[in-house]
């Protein structure tokens, strides 16, 4: 893999095209560069990792490269490591015994085609479980995780008379299907790696590069998805009355299901309930014997949670008995517990990142209906977790009238730096913090 680097300009820029000989004027540390010092060595092996990781990405639970990839590096530095759930990968380094702290990356990309432009952008296929091929990219910008704690790890181990204690990397697989924490969990996590008092994490966001967004308490919603089949009777379309007609019923259930949030929630609280497919039937003059719909609930709280919850399957239940239809069938897709950074943690980040990567570029925020399966790896031990976001695009792309592409957007496409430079240093702070000497 080649290493690719802009001609001209700032490290803040974008990251597109070059030669390795321009290399040591493209990467060296942003303006705001404190303490944390990346050598070149190390901030050249940084881009060529990333590079070769967005190159490949992997769907969720199948990221078997990269997991090697992880534990070679690892194993490079004297991490010890094992396997967990697959693809799974935990790497322990130990300077000391205690406190130990835990650092979580995910690995996994997304089934989208690439349409960023950049010279290492996938043309990777994969399979999703059912058998489909499909493109895979890494559409969330898992690889920027990977990399920068990664590389934390590498500076850390290099500067080992900085910190005290034990560091649990966990490279996390399959959270785009919030099956990868709970995985790694069932399969014995924590019955095989040191115990952390704390875990931290991060997601790369489009918000400008070399800023980091934290909140205290919750930081992400809670979300549960579930399919719908709902049952009726088919028959001539010209003769209603033999049969029980599923588009109507399951068109009133979406309905009424829309009330559940304006007139259910109290409104001092918040929750989204969206309903995402709705599929029945083949012909006009068929009334189909089926109708399926599948929802998504986001809420923060688990209270309103449980409420939401709880009010779908009443209105999905009464809905078919009120047309005299048998009992829906309801499947759950997935569930992603809420993402909570305890707040005095949270805290305490927020001064120690201040002091490392400056005031200006530290902001507490406002949590996100966006959701995360982060938190369950902290829940089964009861301990407190901290999970932030760091900025992934160029400062100028957020004037007035622009528009950013999200995360999942086959145009998401975060610039190397100071992005990566910036992940790694939060990363490396948040640890420090605890494990500092
Ligand atoms: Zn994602
Ligand atoms: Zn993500």
């Amino acid at each position: 893999m080649s290493l690719i680097v802009r001609q001209t300009g700032s490290a803040l820029t974008g990251v597109r095209r070059g030669t390795e000989e321009n290399i040591h004027d493209a990467v060296g540390p942003p303006d705001t560069f404190r303490s944390m010092d990346l050598d070149q060595t190390l901030t050249r092996r940084m881009h060529d990792l990333y590079t070769g990781l967005h190159a490949n990405p992997e769907l969720s639970m199948q990221e078997h490269q990269t997991a090697e990839l992880i534990t070679s590096r690892l194993e490079a530095i004297g991490a010890e490591t094992f396997r967990c759930a697959g693809t799974g990968v935990v790497g322990i380094l130990r300077n000391g015994e205690d406190p130990v702290v835990g650092f979580r990356a995910d690995t996994d990309g997304l089934p989208v085609a690439e349409d960023t432009g950049l010279e290492y952008a996938s043309t990777a296929r994969g399979e999703l479980p059912d058998g489909t091929e499909v493109p895979v990219m890494h559409a969330c910008g898992h690889d920027t995780h990977v990399t920068a704690a990664l590389t934390a790890a590498e500076l850390l181990s290099a500067q080992q008379g900085t910190w005290a204690g034990t560091i649990v990397f966990i490279f996390q697989p399959g959270e785009e299907t919030a099956a990868g924490a709970k995985a790694m969990v069932d399969e014995g996590l924590w019955d095989r790696a040191p115990r952390p008092e704390i875990i931290y994490g991060q997601h790369v966001m489009p918000q400008p590069a070399g800023t980091v967004r934290v909140s205290r308490g919750t930081a992400m919603a809670m979300a549960d998805s579930w399919k719908v089949t709902v049952y009726g009777s088919g028959g001539h379309g010209s003769q209603p009355q033999d049969t029980t007609d599923p588009i109507v019923l399951a068109a009133h259930m979406v309905v009424r299901i829309q009330t559940i949030v304006s007139r259910e929630v109290d409104p001092r609280d918040s929750a989204v309930v969206t309903i995402g497919s709705f599929h029945s039937g083949l012909k006009e003059n068929i009334i189909p014997a089926t109708a399926e719909f599948t929802l998504n609930v986001r809420s923060f709280d688990q209270q309103v949670r449980d409420d939401v919850l709880g009010a779908l399957r009443r209105i999905i239940s009464a809905e078919a008995a009120a047309s005299g239809a048998p009992e829906p069938d309801i499947a759950e897709i997935s569930t992603f517990p809420r993402c909570y950074n305890d707040p005095d943690s949270a805290d305490a980040l927020l001064t120690a990142l201040r002091g490392e990567l400056g005031e200006e570029n530290v902001e507490e925020s406002r949590p996100l209906m966006g959701s995360e399966d982060f938190g369950a790896l902290a829940e089964a031990i009861g301990v407190p977790s901290v999970y932030w976001f760091f900025g992934g695009h160029p400062p100028e792309m957020f004037d007035a009238g622009s528009q950013v592409p999200s995360n999942h957007s086959p145009q998401f496409a975060p610039v190397m730096e100071p992005t990566l430079t910036n992940g790694v240093r939060a990363a490396a702070t948040a640890i420090l913090s605890r494990l500092g000497t």
